[in-house]
């Protein structure tokens, strides 16, 4: 049976870490499904559509291997309802540890029988989230150690028509 995976997170928009992790994940699963979490009460710079797009354009060449979903669901329920066993998770730093450690234990108590997998990054990614690189592009900054290209484009886009 193929093991399968789900990577939640906003994505918005993707990054070289988050791309790492997926690229980690697959090494140990057979397929990842990358979960874009809609959360009215978070705002963000791109849409879901556009930031499902945008993964599936940065994961291209694992297209037969990855699949991205919007979810507007709980974590768990979704990852059940598509057969994943596990979730992935990305640490950069131990600062990331306390959140997650909240979300295992929630979504343990929902379905104990979801585990979550933590795969740690890229020392060149360890200091890199999508809000650094907003800040950056929104101050016409260099993106290209940080984002692919087209990531960077439309962040370009977005920040020069505001
Ligand atoms: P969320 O709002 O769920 O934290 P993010 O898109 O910020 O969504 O992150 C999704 C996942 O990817 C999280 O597990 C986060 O720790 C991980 N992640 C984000 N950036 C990096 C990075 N530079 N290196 C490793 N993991 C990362």
């Amino acid at each position: 049976m193929s093991k399968v995976a789900v990577y939640p997170g906003s994505f918005d928009p993707i990054t070289f870490g988050h791309i790492d992790i997926a690229k980690r994940a697959l090494k140990l699963f057979d397929h990842l499904i990358i979960m874009i979490s809609v959360n009215p009460s978070k705002k963000t710079l791109f849409t879901a559509q556009e930031r499902k797009w945008l993964v599936e354009q940065a994961l291209l060449d694992e297209k037969d291997r990855i699949k991205v979903v919007i979810n507007e669901d709980l974590k768990v329920n979704k990852a059940r309802e598509l057969g994943a066993t596990h979730i992935v998770r990305g640490l950069r730093a131990v600062t990331d540890f306390e959140y997650e450690f909240q979300m295992i234990t929630a979504n343990r108590v929902l379905d104990h029988e979801i585990d979550s997998v933590f795969f740690m990054t890229d020392s060149r990614f360890s200091f890199l989230s999508s809000n650094n690189v907003k800040e950056i592009a929104r101050f016409k900054g260099e993106l290209d150690a940080f984002v692919p290209e087209i990531v960077k484009q439309k962040l370009n886009e977005k920040y020069s028509l505001n």
